[in-house]
């Protein structure tokens, strides 16, 4: 009895279980705080647009590989 109040305790302070599986994929891909690994390799850049290779002493390189 006891635990099951406990659970229903702990079902209000996390929300995010009761949120649709596909729901919560969805929110979760539109973070932009929320590395995603799979898609970022897909598209990240090494470096700037200024040249074809990373610069070590280019700022907009060291930002971009940040
Ligand atoms: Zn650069």
């Amino acid at each position: 009895m006891i635990s099951h109040i406990l659970n229903i305790i702990k079902g209000w302070f996390r929300p995010e279980e009761q949120v649709d599986p596909h729901e919560a994929l969805y929110l979760h891909s539109k973070k932009p705080d929320v590395p995603v690994y799979k898609d970022e390799n897909a598209v990240k850049k090494e470096h700037c647009d200024g040249h074809l290779r990373f610069r070590k002493s280019c700022p907009t390189c060291q930002e971009i590989v940040k």
